[in-house]
């Protein structure tokens, strides 16, 4: 949406495809754990913007070679973003296993005790999320710390909300196999953890969606990539990006 907005208003015409029948790609999740509801405005300008600078909208449409070569471009912006990273782990593609992206999204309930894989931004934020809606939950993260990337200002209140809701925290524990009930993890030191799930969550991270322009390139379009399809990141990089 920023570069579609940044590119209207510089004069070109600009046609936006989204598959989704709504703007806003992942900022719709990021919006729904407690304290970050805010970035709905983000949405709301964004979706705002490219309006007033008269952006064709093609939503609900998937952008192809075909369709893209239809409209006879001269550049094409790829903001693809990025998808949810499912970590090889045995036993990961058992029943009431679930991404953190789809929980957030409202497209499966988990209920119970909710063992969480990762404890990076989406991790966290997701067991706050889980926690205050009655589940019971655990996070496990290999690295020695949880929420390394959480702004200083917000880690004491999700961490004082683990508190009250009890959410455990497995830190330097690597999850090694998941078998109907039970994740089982280990630390450096070899000791063993086996921690009893009714969900399991998983939030491993997120990769680039790759989004092939060959084609393109080879009759001579401009190609650029911007946000998170170029490097897994954040609103402000994406943004940034998008403005050049
Ligand atoms: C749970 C969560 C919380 C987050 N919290 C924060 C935060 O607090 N602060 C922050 O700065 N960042 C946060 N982020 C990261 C931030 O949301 C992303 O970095 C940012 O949204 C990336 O924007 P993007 O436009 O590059 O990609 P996306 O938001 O992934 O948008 C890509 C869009 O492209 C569409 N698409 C894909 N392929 C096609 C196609 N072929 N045709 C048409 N449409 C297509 C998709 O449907 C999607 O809507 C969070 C992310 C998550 C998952």
């Amino acid at each position: 949406m920023e570069a579609a907005r940044v590119a209207a208003k510089k004069g070109h015409s600009v046609t936006l495809f989204e598959t989704a029948t709504e703007l806003g790609g992942q900022l719709h999740i990021a919006a729904v754990p407690p304290r970050k509801n805010e970035i709905c405005r983000a949405i709301e300008d964004l979706v705002h913007a490219v309006h007033t600078q008269g952006v064709t909208l093609k939503l609900g449409q998937t952008a192809n070679i075909q369709s893209i070569l239809a409209l006879e471009p001269d550049a094409v912006i790829v903001a693809v973003g990025a998808s949810s990273f499912i970590p090889p782990i045995p036993g990961i593609d058992g029943k009431n296993l679930y991404d953190a992206w789809q929980v957030l999204a409202g497209k499966y309930k988990v209920s119970g005790r909710v063992a969480v894989i990762g404890g990076g931004v989406v991790g966290c934020e997701t067991a706050e999320y889980l926690a205050t809606q009655g589940c019971k939950v655990s996070i496990i993260e290999m690295g020695d710390q949880i929420g390394g990337d959480i702004s200083v200002t917000v880690l004491p209140s999700m961490l004082e909300n683990y508190k009250a809701y009890g959410v455990e925290q497995y830190t330097g524990y690597m999850v090694t196999s998941i078998n109907s009930g039970e994740v089982n993890c280990k630390d450096k030191n070899g000791s063993i953890a086996q921690i009893p799930y009714d969900y399991v969550v998983i939030a491993s991270g997120a990769r680039p969606v790759v989004f092939d322009t060959e084609a393109l390139s080879v009759k001579g379009i401009e190609v650029v990539q911007v946000g998170d399809c170029c490097e897994v990141a954040d609103i402000s990089y994406a943004t940034k990006k998008a403005k050049h």
